[in-house]
């Protein structure tokens, strides 16, 4: 069983206007810093976050530089694909 179960599931209550407001806020705000990153790396490659050029796309590279991160996800690449993926 999981918390996703529709028994588990809170009802719906309509949002306060303060609430719809801060979202709106919220959005504006991701919209600008993504359209930054952007302005100041281009718009990314191969699924990979601007300004990152990971051969395997959000995964970081096997070369001496990224030690033990090689191979590993890039935390970056991963919420900013989630990010843009949220705000199209
Ligand atoms: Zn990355």
């Amino acid at each position: 069983m999981t918390l996703c179960e529709p028994r588990w599931r809170l009802p719906v209550y309509p949002m306060s206007d303060e609430l719809i407001d801060r979202l709106a806020q919220l959005e504006a705000a991701l919209r600008d810093l993504i359209e930054h990153q952007i302005g100041l790396f281009g718009p990314g490659e191969r699924g990979n976050a601007p300004g990152h050029l990971h051969v395997v796309p959000g995964t970081w590279d096997d070369d001496p530089f990224n030690g033990p991160l090689a191979g590993q996800p890039c935390a970056w690449c991963k919420r900013w694909a989630e990010i843009s993926s949220l705000l199209v």
